[in-house]
């Protein structure tokens, strides 16, 4: 069986580090001894190629990488990524690339870029004086069906790790948010909440990158693709986490908010 991991503009979209979200999945997929092929999205491909993949993965742009991929991303191959999503194809979509599935971003500097309007938010950076958001991210998981679904995975209430840097602010409609802050700032540092969920696709301000530090958000990911492909239901081996499990403990250790429910395991 095979997954395709297709990787939206790996040139101009992967600040921080969010390739580490493409390695995760694709390891977890092949240590379950799945076929994985990562599969470049950007000026080269075909609306085609957007149409074949099982995973999205979008990372973090700055402002002038994200006006160049919306120049590109428009007509056949937006409508490509749009029923994508809408399919239920899941994804992870950090940062930058969140703004663009929103109706539109708003840089520092220069005009509104409109994004691909698929999540019902608006990002607006309130100019090169204010202060950018950076620093250590934890966030509880509060979309109601994804926190129900990590939680039958780990038997935990679910937290997320990360890391956030932006100076956009998004204030979301009526979409769901992803979760709510527990230390850092999330989607614009005032109403609490943090990232979005929508379909199957995971929008967050949370780089890290996200999936090594959260890898059971890489296993939901995979089971979602793969139940979505095969129409099947799917169980994953389980991985020793011991690594990654340190490191959030650590973190949680770190920020003061050690909790026994905060520590999968
Ligand atoms: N350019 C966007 C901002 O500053 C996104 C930054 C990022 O992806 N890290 O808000």
């Amino acid at each position: 069986m095979e997954i395709i991991i297709g990787w939206l503009y790996p040139k101009l979209m992967s600040t921080y580090g969010d390739r580490g979200n493409v390695i995760t999945l694709q390891r977890r997929s092949q240590w379950r001894e799945y076929d994985v092929t990562v599969l470049p999205l950007d000026q080269n491909s075909t609306p085609q190629d957007i149409r074949s993949v099982d995973i999205i993965v979008g990372g973090g742009a700055q402002d002038r990488q994200q006006e160049i991929v919306m120049r590109d991303l428009q007509g056949a191959k937006a409508d490509a990524i749009k029923d994508k999503i809408e399919q239920g194809t899941p994804g992870v979509f950090t940062c930058g690339s969140p703004q663009l599935l929103g109706h539109y971003y708003e840089p520092a500097l220069g005009k509104r870029i409109q994004g691909l309007g698929i999540l019902d938010l608006v990002s607006v950076h309130p100019g090169e004086t204010s202060k950018r958001c950076i620093g250590n991210l934890v966030i509880e998981v509060t979309a109601s069906r994804l926190a129900r679904e990590l939680q039958a995975m780990t038997g935990i209430k679910p937290y997320l790790v990360g890391f956030e840097n932006h100076g956009g602010r998004t204030k979301l409609g009526t979409v769901e948010p992803l979760g709510r802050v527990v230390y850092g700032l999330g989607n614009n540092g005032e109403d609490g909440t943090e990232g979005a969920f929508y379909q199957n696709a995971i929008a967050t301000y949370s780089h890290g990158p996200l999936l090594p530090k959260n890898p059971f958000v890489a296993d939901w990911l995979i089971v979602t693709a793969l139940k979505l492909k095969y129409q099947q239901e799917f169980e994953l081996s389980p991985l020793d986490d011991t690594l990654a499990l340190q490191g959030r403990e650590s973190m949680f250790n770190r920020l003061k908010l050690t909790s026994s429910l905060m520590i999968n395991g």
